[in-house]
């Protein structure tokens, strides 16, 4: 089967500098480069690499960083057939500035991400007879996200929502929607309207969440794990312990690893552990999609970590 991730797509112009700049100040920067980026991109990217069939569905812009985040996008391995090239507007940006001390700012442009629609729905509701999972984000327009949950939940497909960045209006009709919700700690706060901060207030979170709808919700908890609440039960999963340099973009690969299991046939518990693993890996290396692992190196990982 296959998966289909409907979201983002950003390109990083990252640069190294001293210190940060004031108001007004120019300063000399030490080193720049780009990377492709936004959290659909990243979670298409993380479930491909594991070797999950994997279709994007979003748009990049009229710009040359249209083409280089495509050929970099299909280098992973994932289908780009539904990526638009929008003639309307510019690709997704965000700008980052990283001082010595590792303190950053950041600008993020959604351009072509800001005009995800209703001819993306079209494109989604092809592809959905042969998909297992819907994979969403928050950083398209909100209705949309919405949208596309309820064309998947119609075919049957199990909807996977990353609610993340947080939104101030979460809609109350989104939740009976979701099968499965992954907010890390701030997020799940965010919803609930109280602090996420252990196991315990985790598991508090994910009941409130199902009162509302979802069927499952899995808390990540950084580098202690995650907690998962399920119809059935509720249960801890903890990290996996690595030399984590780079926490960027672990919770978009926690994401692949998860619908890339669920597409494997394994059950969600299973899931968890692979979105823990996927996660950790993803947090030895420094940047967002360069350090999604291959199947081999993610095999090998899990079998010795047992
Ligand atoms: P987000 O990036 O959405 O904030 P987290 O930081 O919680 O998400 O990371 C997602 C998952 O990646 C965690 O649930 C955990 O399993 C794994 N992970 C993150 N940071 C570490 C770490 N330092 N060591 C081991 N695993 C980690």
């Amino acid at each position: 089967m296959s998966i289909i991730v409907f979201g983002s797509i950003n390109i990083d112009l990252a640069a190294k500098t001293p210190r940060l700049p004031q108001p007004g100040e120019t300063i000399i920067g030490s080193n720049f480069f780009t990377a492709g980026g936004g959290k659909g991109a990243n979670q298409a990217v993380a479930a491909a690499r594991l070797g999950t069939c994997t279709h994007l569905i979003g748009r990049v812009g009229n710009d040359k960083f249209a083409e280089e985040l495509l050929t970099s996008l299909q280098s992973y391995g994932l289908n780009t057939d539904n990526v638009l090239i929008d003639k309307n507007t510019h690709s997704g940006v965000a700008i980052i500035a990283v001082d010595e001390i590792g303190q950053n700012n950041i600008i993020v442009i959604p351009g072509a991400n800001n005009n995800v629609g209703e001819a993306d729905i079209e494109r989604l509701k092809k592809l959905l007879p042969s998909a297992t999972s819907l994979l969403l984000q928050l950083e398209i327009p909100l209705e949309v996200v919405v949208r596309a949950a309820k064309v998947a939940r119609e075919a049957g497909v199990r909807v996977i929502l990353d609610p993340a960045p947080a939104v101030a209006d979460f809609p109350i009709d989104f939740y009976p929607l979701i099968d499965i919700i992954t907010p890390n700690e701030v997020e799940a706060g965010h919803l609930v309207g109280f602090g996420v901060h252990d196991t315990e207030t985790a598991i508090l979170a994910g009941k409130q969440l199902q009162e509302r709808g979802v069927k499952n919700v899995i808390v990540k908890l950084g580098d202690r794990g995650a907690v998962a609440v399920t119809p059935d039960e509720s249960f801890f999963v903890p990290a996996f312990a690595v030399r984590a340099i780079d926490t960027v973009a672990a919770g978009d690969a926690f994401n692949g690893g998860l619908a890339a299991a669920l597409d494997g046939g394994l059950t969600l518990s299973e899931a968890v552990v692979w979105g823990c693993a996927a996660g950790a890996l993803c947090a030895t290396k420094v940047g967002a999609q360069v350090t999604m692992c291959d199947r081999a190196t993610f095999d090998e990982f899990l079998h010795n970590s047992v």
